[in-house]
């Protein structure tokens, strides 16, 4: 079975969560500016990398957060995850916790 590493839950199984595609698309700042071959670009063109791969889950049978995760598309190991916010899983614990009060 597959493990992936929530943030802020720790590590569960895959079946829990969902694949988003890949991770940090960035939308034009001016969308009614580009041309339909670059909104077109933008909408549905994503890379198919063979190796390390940058990707958006969703944990939804959990705490229904999205994160980022490094993985390898070759072997599916995973090699790291963030939040959106940029921090890494430690960090995301750690402020869930102090935000519900609790010590890690
Ligand atoms: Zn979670």
């Amino acid at each position: 079975m597959l493990l992936i590493e929530c943030p802020w839950c720790g590590p569960r199984a895959e079946s829990e969560f969902t694949c988003g595609g890949q991770a940090d698309i960035v939308r034009p700042r001016e969308p009614e500016q580009v041309s339909d071959q670059e909104w077109g670009d933008y909408l549905f063109m994503r890379k198919n990398t063979r190796g390390m791969h940058r990707e958006q889950w969703l944990h939804t049978h959990g705490c229904r957060r999205w994160f980022k995760a490094t993985r390898d598309t070759v072997s599916y190991a995973f090699q790291g995850y963030e939040t959106f916010g940029g921090k890494d899983a430690k960090d995301a614990r750690d402020a869930r916790d102090a935000q519900e009060g609790k010590q890690s």
